[in-house]
């Protein structure tokens, strides 16, 4: 998994929990002992913290990693790869979603349609379904509703290619 996705799932937890969101050194210093999981396992190992825990651990990747190898024990038929996909929607088969509700801020995680492994209790939406219930995903905005770095980024570069397109002629008139 990608240090943005671990960086979402430790928000997610702590958001549902009501705990302070992990500050970025926090995520740094615990990525490394996590980074091995694959993203399919991410989504699983969320909902079973949501589940299970009652407060913010200390050792928070302790935990993930413990979620992680209960993940490997209920799939033994998986590989841990990380899975590429051609879905622009998602992650890796995830969907990271947010919505606000009663001025709070709400995140969950769900398979998206493209994935094809066992999705569970976790469940598989699209990201059109998952929309139309009021949700916005955190791969193309921020949680102030502006666009994500990716957004911008993909924004940019379509910006640069669309200037390569003007002809000379056109931009001498200026
Ligand atoms: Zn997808």
């Amino acid at each position: 998994m990608t240090e943005q996705q671990f960086s979402y799932a430790a928000m997610s937890i702590a958001n549902f929990l009501g705990a302070s969101v992990p500050s970025e050194t926090k995520i740094y210093t615990w990525f490394p002992k996590v980074s091995h999981i694959p993203s399919e396992a991410v989504g699983y190992i969320t909902q079973k913290l949501t589940d299970e825990l009652e407060r913010m651990p200390a050792n928070f990747p302790k935990v993930f990693l413990e979620k992680f190898h209960q993940w490997q024990r209920d799939n033994p038929q998986k590989q841990a790869k990380e899975r590429e996909q051609g879905c622009q929607d998602c992650e890796a088969g995830l969907l990271w979603l947010y919505r606000k509700k009663n001025g709070k801020i709400e995140t969950t995680v769900k398979y998206c349609q493209c994935y094809a492994g066992f999705a569970g209790h976790i469940g598989r939406v699209s990201l059109a379904q998952a929309e139309a219930a009021g949700w916005i995903s955190r791969k193309w905005f921020t949680f102030d509703g502006g666009p994500s770095a990716l957004a911008i980024e993909l924004a940019k570069k379509a910006a640069a290619q669309e200037r390569q397109r003007v002809p000379h002629w056109q931009e001498s008139r200026q």
